[in-house]
């Protein structure tokens, strides 16, 4: 079980590096965001998703519903970073299945 910490700033993001850690980025279309994330495995790496503020984006690529809490997200589905960690973020922290 990881926490979910919202780092608004990318040099601070880049940085740190902890796992479970996510920044957001506004998309293209109002009301979706790029929700950057380290994988909350603990391997470092970094992860998008296309995530709308309280609906799921449709059409173009694999999306999630984001509820539009930074200090509490939950996004829908579940997150499946391939190969090493499957699960979800809900209320703010980040469950393996
Ligand atoms: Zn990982």
């Amino acid at each position: 079980m990881t926490r979910a910490r919202h780092i608004p700033d990318e040099g601070d993001f880049e940085g740190e590096g902890r796992p479970g850690s996510f920044r957001l980025i506004p998309g293209e279309r109002a009301g979706e965001y790029e929700f950057a994330y380290i994988c909350p495995c603990g391997c470092g790496a970094e992860g998008w998703l296309l995530v709308g503020h309280g609906h799921k984006p449709m059409g173009r690529r694999a999306s999630w519903k984001w509820n539009g809490s930074t200090s509490a997200p939950t996004l829908e589905p579940s997150i499946n970073h391939v190969g090493h960690w499957h699960g979800w973020l809900r209320d703010g922290v980040w469950k393996e299945v």
